[in-house]
């Protein structure tokens, strides 16, 4: 990017949101204006351009877009034409929410990594020209049965030419390679070509920071084979996607006995702390998203990375993007997203006076904000007139260790499914906890059971096959996006961890000896706390595993 484009952007960012409220009402007025023929804003304008319309959740405008999915026109809920649907990750009664994309939205989109390019610019120098290699994956896409596609936003703009356009001038990784829908494949390449381009690499990033913790074991599992492609100059004969396999051979070109060494020695040594740092030595920094769930694997890329900035760009959904992060060096426990006003309109919800009165982006407090997408937000600042967000969670989601959300709700639904089998069995299931467990990768869902035969005195046996039965109920029973992640083994398979009678009361005594009330103790359904999860661990007397596949 040239120095005057990026000046130009940064000039931009400027003036958005130093005339936050302008451009918000901008934004608002032309939404109104431009839909106000639509079936679904004429039932709340009557003619009129006021701000009439309430506040909805996605199950309030779900039969507009089953309507659209099954082949209506998208004028009944938009004006612009629609061009395809964004397939969230969140979920709406188990199928994923499909959210309506435009030119415009698009464009908007896209625009998140040009602008972060020319932000970090400003703030880290020597990255004129500077290639990296972003850990990229698509996702298979879905069609809805007129035939309008569903895909996640990462997919949909590696599809587009321009960002495949951006990519070519930005990463060493040939796009292809990114493309290709077998991800073992494309990791095994995006990786092998990484270090064979190591000297060239600026920066390192994938999405979220769990992409990256995945490849890092990944090269764990295969750097001997990556090394002996490198000393022989032959591809490993299992690449066989044409996407994977043509640009890599053509990179691998001849043996390199030198490089294969150093990599050897480099990953031959005992510990792997800083390894990141010794194998792309001119790295200046990871960028990867490390709030929000991400958190967790912020000490395992800081172990890996040796110290490189993690730098999280940006704030995003299928719904619109929402902020980005201009002060790439601060610490990931100190990132704010700024919003930019031009992305969308934005309304907050307070969190904790029971006020449901929407404030606008501009008169927000510094304090914390909810607003229906279902994050809650920390007001830490504003840049100019524009407030900036500490992301502080996802309402309801207790379990997450990629890009899935499981909520309570969703957790005991499943529970209560495996119930049923237990209960045809003889047993009961007294209590029960669970946690993410990401101390490996990929991470995995393990859920702790305190179980008890309907004859009390008997001695519980548990039997291995009917345990591996209740852990496959339970997946099945959770959502498209556990279920989809778990297929694609971004998820390992769950683990159901059975204590001994009395595990949990000896929980009680932990939460209590912490200052818990006796009296309103409730046993939590999922844990955070390590001496928690110790607590339980100490009570294990046997460990159950889903099949390595879902049936
Ligand atoms: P999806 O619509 O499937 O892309 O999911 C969007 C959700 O991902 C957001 O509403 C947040 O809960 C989460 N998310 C996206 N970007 C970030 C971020 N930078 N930090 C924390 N959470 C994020």
């Amino acid at each position: 990017m040239e120095k005057s484009w990026s000046e130009a952007l940064l000039k931009t960012i400027e003036e958005h949101t130093t005339n936050a409220h302008q451009v918000q009402e901008n934004v608002l007025e032309n939404i109104l204006k431009r839909n106000a023929e639509t079936e679904y804003l004429k039932k709340f304008l009557h003619g009129s351009t006021d701000k009439n319309v309430p506040i909805v959740i996605y199950e309030d405008i779900k039969s507009y877009i089953d309507r659209i999915a099954n082949g209506e026109p998208s004028t009944i809920l938009m004006a612009e034409p629609l061009t395809e649907f964004i397939r969230s990750t969140g979920t709406s009664g188990g199928q994923p929410k499909l959210i309506p994309s435009t030119d415009e939205s698009f464009e908007k989109r896209m625009s998140i990594p040009i602008l972060m390019e020319a932000v970090i610019k400003k703030q880290i120098e020597g990255l004129d020209n500077a290639k990296g290699m972003y850990l990229l994956f698509v996702m298979p896409e879905l069609e809805t049965p007129c035939g309008i596609k569903a895909r996640l936003y990462t997919t949909s703009s590696f599809l587009s030419s321009s960002m495949q356009n951006y990519m070519s001038k930005h990463l060493i990784t040939p796009v292809e390679i990114i493309l290709c829908l077998n991800t073992n494949q494309s990791m095994y390449c995006q990786l092998l070509i990484g270090l064979l381009q190591r000297e060239q690499v600026s920066f390192i990033g994938s999405i979220f920071a769990s992409a990256f913790a995945r490849c890092i074991k990944f090269l764990q599992d295969h750097w001997e084979e990556i090394c002996s492609n490198i000393r022989t100059g032959h591809l490993s004969d299992w690449i066989t996607e044409p996407a994977c396999k043509n640009p890599t051979s053509s990179i691998l070109s001849r043996p390199n006995p030198e490089l294969a060494d150093f990599l050897d020695q480099t990953f031959e040594n005992k510990s792997w702390e800083g390894i990141i740092r010794k194998l792309w030595p001119n790295a200046k920094f990871i960028d990867a998203i490390v709030t929000g769930v991400m958190s967790q694997y912020v000490s395992l890329l800081d172990f890996y990375c040796g110290g490189l900035p993690l730098v999280s760009p940006s704030y995003n959904s299928s719904e619109a993007c929402f902020g980005v992060n201009l002060k790439p060096l601060s610490k990931p426990s100190d990132v704010s997203y700024t919003f930019l006003p031009h992305f969308a309109y934005f309304e907050f919800l307070p969190v904790d006076n029971g006020n449901v009165e929407p404030v606008d982006l501009v008169n927000v407090k510094v304090g914390l904000y909810r607003y229906r997408v279902g994050d809650v937000l920390k007001v830490t600042g504003f840049h100019n007139n524009s407030p900036q967000f500490q992301f502080v969670e996802r309402q309801n989601v207790v379990l997450s260790v990629d890009l899935d959300k499981t909520s309570e709700a969703d957790l005991l639904k499943a529970i209560a499914n495996a119930k049923v089998l237990l209960d045809q069995l003889g047993f009961v299931l007294s209590t029960h906890s669970s946690y993410a467990d990401t101390s490996s990768t990929p991470g995995r869902y393990v859920l702790f059971w305190e179980l008890k035969t309907k004859a009390s005195n008997d001695f519980l046996k548990l039997d291995a096959k009917i345990m591996e039965e209740c852990c496959c109920i339970v997946e099945e029973s959770l959502d498209f996006t556990y279920k989809s992640l778990r297929q694609d083994n971004k998820i390992a398979p769950l683990e159901l961890r059975v204590v001994k009678p009395g595990t949990f009361d000896a929980l009680m005594d932990f939460y209590i000896s912490k200052g818990s009330p006796i009296s309103q103790y409730k046993t939590l359904c999922c844990l955070k706390s390590e001496e928690a999860i110790s607590t339980l661990n100490a009570g294990v007397i046997g460990k159950f595993f889903s099949p390595k596949t879902l049936p």
